[in-house]
């Protein structure tokens, strides 16, 4: 294998760390969360307690203003153990960034510490029932009222963290009829009037993740709860637009990692499950198709370690964070199907990890942007047209 030089020694011990907090925070109760359909609120705040939220954040705002590479080393252990019901990434290292990079000074003081701290749960609502992929055709409005305050009105659905969040970034037009150009980005709270929750959703995988739907009906939201303030009224989009390859790795940071513990979970499973009088590990089919999986992974892993230094270079292009995510989530679904394939029909049984990962695994490909328009973004770099 590639010795991978991405990390130093204090990652290496952080990793060590989460992993026990894991072991006790975690991996006692996933399962239950898993029948209930949501995590408990209580391993948001544990986790707060110890640290483990917003830890890129500066310390000003309650981080601990640690470089990035420690948030990929949670993404890695928490899709190795499969604990997939755990929207940390979302909440720490998509939610926090926006109010971090874009938010008012009196933004940052309100929000950061609790988000840092697990007092708040944060989700971002984009989607709507008939805009995912065409994020411009969002139907959501926030029209500016005579007081400066915002009537916010629509609907999302398929938010990560929806049910449990006290802070949603909630994407809306404040001007319908100047397309992209329009769109702005709102903090809304729990508990402001007309802002309802609906359904938790039911879900092929990830079950212990609550993924809800969001009603917003004349919600009053204060002018200073604009993202970014008056000055960033119809700057939503570019926005978006901005932190899309941060968020696009992460999602082939978890493909990478969930597919590699696949992968050795396979190779154990083969190794002690006897069939026609041998291993099923030793059968060349099985040896080959390990092997095989082995090498897309370890290529899949070089490429994204140089993706996670380049981010922290602040240089990860669009096309190739599209690249990243549309080619490892897809890699990550092969591996499952293949491996689950290995495990016979103990494969298809929910007490084994690798019948867990396979039902997660297939969203990879899905949110964050389906695949195909990865593959639209990255045409486009080409200069092929396209969207
Ligand atoms: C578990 C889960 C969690 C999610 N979490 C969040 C969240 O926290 N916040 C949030 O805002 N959203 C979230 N989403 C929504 C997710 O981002 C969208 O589902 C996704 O962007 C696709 O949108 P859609 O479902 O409307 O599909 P559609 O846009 O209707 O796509 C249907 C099909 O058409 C294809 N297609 C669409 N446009 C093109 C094109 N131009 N060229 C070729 N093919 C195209 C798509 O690739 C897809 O195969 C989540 C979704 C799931 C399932």
């Amino acid at each position: 294998m590639i010795e991978r030089t991405l990390f130093n020694a204090d990652h290496e011990a952080f990793r060590d760390s989460f992993r026990k907090f894991m072991e006790k925070e975690i991996a006692p109760h996933h399962e239950a969360w898993e029948e209930q359909g949501y995590v408990d609120r209580a391993v948001w705040s544990r986790a707060g307690e110890n640290g483990f939220l917003c830890m890129s954040l500066p310390e000003a705002y309650g981080g601990s203003d640690a470089d990035k590479l420690y948030s990929v080393v949670q993404m890695e252990e928490i899709a190795r153990a499969g604990f997939s019901g755990i929207g940390f990434g979302l909440h720490s290292e998509i939610v926090a960034p926006y109010i971090l990079h874009y938010g008012t000074e009196q933004q940052k003081n309100r929000y950061l510490p609790r988000l840092a701290s697990g007092e708040m749960v944060g989700a971002i609502a984009m989607s709507e029932p008939a805009a995912g992929s065409d994020l411009q055709g969002v139907k959501s409005t926030a029209i500016r009222q005579a007081d400066g305050s915002y009537l916010l009105n629509g609907s999302k659905t398929f938010i990560t963290n929806g049910w449990h969040a006290d802070l949603v970034i909630v994407v809306a037009k404040t001007d319908p009829g100047a397309g992209a150009k329009g769109t702005s980005l709102l903090l809304v709270e729990r508990g402001m009037p007309g802002f309802e929750k609906g359904k938790r959703l039911k879900k092929l995988g990830m079950k212990a993740q609550d993924t809800s739907e969001l009603f917003f009906d004349n919600v009053k939201v204060p002018a200073d709860n604009l993202l970014g303030g008056l000055a960033m009224e119809g700057r939503g989009f570019i926005c978006l637009m901005e932190q899309l390859p941060w968020e696009r790795l992460q999602i082939a940071i978890s493909a990478v990692a969930s597919a590699q513990a696949a992968i050795d979970w396979t190779v154990q499973y083969t190794k002690d499950r006897k069939v026609f009088g041998q291993t099923v590990a030793q059968f060349q089919n099985t040896r080959y198709t390990l092997a095989e999986l082995q090498t897309e992974v370890q290529v899949a892993r070089v490429f994204v370690d140089k993706c996670c230094e380049l981010i922290v270079q602040g240089k990860l292009d669009t096309a190739t964070a599209s690249m990243a995510k549309y080619w490892c989530s897809d890699l990550q679904c092969k591996v499952m199907d293949e491996c689950l394939q290995l495990h016979g029909g103990y494969g298809y049984m929910w007490e084994y990890p690798i019948t867990r990962a396979y039902a997660d695994a297939r969203v990879q490909r899905i949110y964050g942007g389906t695949n195909e328009i990865m593959k639209e973004v990255i045409s486009r770099g080409m200069g092929l047209g396209g969207r």
